[in-house]
């Protein structure tokens, strides 16, 4: 077995994760077959309870995990599906350490972090790598180095090398280098130092990525070479890049890859970048222009929608055309009305919980409606169109969710399985769910077949009660679950584009299959910018 350690210093958000992923990616193209591991430090057990201002985008994966986003960062650049096992806690370490320990299972012994939790830790790798039969796994560990909790996992990563043996571990360690003066010269400084407290710990890294706006200097590399005590050759630039998908290619012309399997000892096939090379060719020469506007209650934080965009990435390269997103605060709509729709060509209204910020998507939905403007709400946002729809089409005047209100009409209410459901972490409706598409539906031509599974994230669903008084008016749903009273695709009779999906398409979508329904949701758009 083969493990690639990315380690991280100086500052977090050095874009670790799409360091790891090109790092998969260069291994990919030579035929071999790839894994990726996140570790993140943090105690919660996994990210479906934290807040997306904090730490992004809760990424779900098939198996319902909710995970971070990283996770779909490796299972967009890798095109694999992961599974929670792919995202290890400290939470999940210790809980599980714990539970051992109550079951008796330590007996006798003082349960230590070494070798207690560490060994729990090699032991969730190790597992993984059997599991997935990979020839090589990344394994990212979240955090900078030298926070406290990240040294357990540390240790852990220096003990596997000990017992891997050299040539089956390599280290590749990620910094800044930062240009502080106007002369322009790149500081090494913080890399000899975070370079330092890692030999600390007893890890000399095999490799050093440093994050800067420009390429590394020669004179730079030659002194992160010669103070990091790493051959010049394995000190890579990561300079600041289109797109991150061209990240792979930009380590791979610095020969990343043949020096990680001369030094590990594999073998692979002549790269192959084809397929690659012609998706960032269209991505980099677009033919037309739309823009799409994100209504959202996170738009600050570009990371909490990070899918979403990432979506309209791969549909940009598909469609060769150039998609401006416009990121508009759902608060702020409330405000200033929807004057700062004007000139978008599509409004999207992603996921999301609670009632702040809710009524300025509802607004949103009632003027993509109203005008013609194609539409695309997704979980909460298709929960949210659907009130506006039962507001202002069925006159149901205060209709509302039973999670944002108490109202006449709940048309969006609570699953009946969620109703014991005391405890919030894992107990959504989670993960690949099969879907029925009504045949001869929108629905239907999108996805070109009448069964699908795509990921969900919800406790609330359309109120089955309202069904036929939506299909009365036009509100029809073109794709149900198999019992056919889960209500998963809405699209509007006599509306150029408006449609709503209670799953989530975009965790799906990948540079060379993008999500159907923001496919669809762009080309309605470049019809709708031709026709107006
Ligand atoms: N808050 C809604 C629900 O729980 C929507 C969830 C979401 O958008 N992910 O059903």
């Amino acid at each position: 077995m083969k493990y690639i350690v990315v380690t991280g210093g100086v500052i977090s958000g050095l874009g670790k994760g799409i360091t790891t992923s090109s790092l998969g990616k260069i291994l990919q193209a030579r035929g071999l077959k790839v894994t990726a591991i996140k570790i993140d430090p943090y105690l919660n057990y996994d990210a479906g309870t934290m807040n997306p201002y904090q730490h992004g985008e809760v990424f779900v994966l098939d198996d319902g995990g909710e995970v971070d986003l990283d996770l779909g960062n490796y299972e967009r650049f890798l095109d694999t599906n992961l599974t929670s096992d792919h995202n290890i806690t400290t939470g999940k370490v210790y809980l599980t350490v714990i539970e051992r320990e109550r079951k008796g299972e330590y007996l006798g012994s003082t349960v230590q972090i070494i070798p207690h939790i560490t060994e729990e830790i090699k032991r969730r790798i190790k597992k993984i790598a059997m599991q997935t039969m990979a020839d090589v796994v990344l394994i990212e560990v979240g955090g900078t180095v030298g926070d406290i909790e990240s040294m357990p996992f540390l240790e852990a990563m220096r003990q596997l090398r000990m017992e891997e043996g050299e040539r089956n571990v390599f280290f590749v360690h990620t910094t800044l280098v930062p240009v502080v003066s106007v002369v322009g010269e790149q500081k090494t400084k913080p890399t000899q130092h975070s370079v330092k407290e890692l030999r600390s710990l007893g890890i000399q890294p095999d490799m050093i990525v440093g994050r800067s706006r420009e390429p590394l200097s020669e004179e730079t590399r030659r002194k992160i070479s010669l103070f990091c005590d790493v051959p010049y050759e394995a000190v890579i630039s990561a300079p600041d890049a289109r797109s991150i998908y061209e990240v792979p290619l930009i380590f791979e012309e610095q020969g990343v890859g043949e020096y990680i399997l001369g030094k590990m000892q594999i073998r692979g096939r002549t790269p192959r970048w084809k397929e690659w090379k012609k998706y960032l060719d269209r991505l980099f020469n677009p033919r037309d222009e739309i823009t799409i506007a994100i209504v959202g209650k996170y738009v600050h934080l570009k990371d909490s929608y990070i899918s979403h965009k990432e979506s309209f990435t791969h549909v940009a390269s598909f469609l060769r055309l150039k998609i401006n997103l416009k990121w508009i605060d759902s608060e702020d709509l409330e405000d200033e009305g929807t004057k700062l729709l004007d000139g978008v060509d599509g409004i999207l209204i992603p996921g999301g919980f609670g009632p702040r910020g809710t009524e300025g998507k509802v607004m949103a939905a009632q003027y993509a409606r109203e005008n013609g403007i194609p539409f695309l709400g997704v979980c909460f946002g298709f929960q949210l169109a659907t009130i506006e729809f039962a507001r202002h089409v069925l006159g149901y005047e205060d209709a509302n969710s039973t999670e944002l209100a108490r109202t006449e009409y709940p048309v969006i209410d609570l699953l009946p399985e969620q109703r014991g459901v005391d405890k919030l972490g894992g107990t959504m409706r989670l993960g690949a769910q099969k879907i029925i598409i009504e045949k001869g539906s929108m629905a239907h031509s999108i996805y070109g077949t009448t069964e699908i599974y795509e990921r969900h994230r919800h406790r609330y669903e359309v109120n089955p009660d309202y069904i036929e008084e939506f299909e009365k008016h036009g509100l029809h749903f073109s794709g149900r679950d198999e019992s056919g009273i889960r209500m998963e695709i809405f699209e509007l009779k006599g509306h150029p584009f408006f449609m709503g999906s209670q799953f989530h398409p975009e965790f799906k979508s990948r540079p060379l299959k993008p999500s159907p329904l923001h496919l669809a949701l762009a080309k309605a758009a470049l019809e709708y910018k031709k026709r107006s």
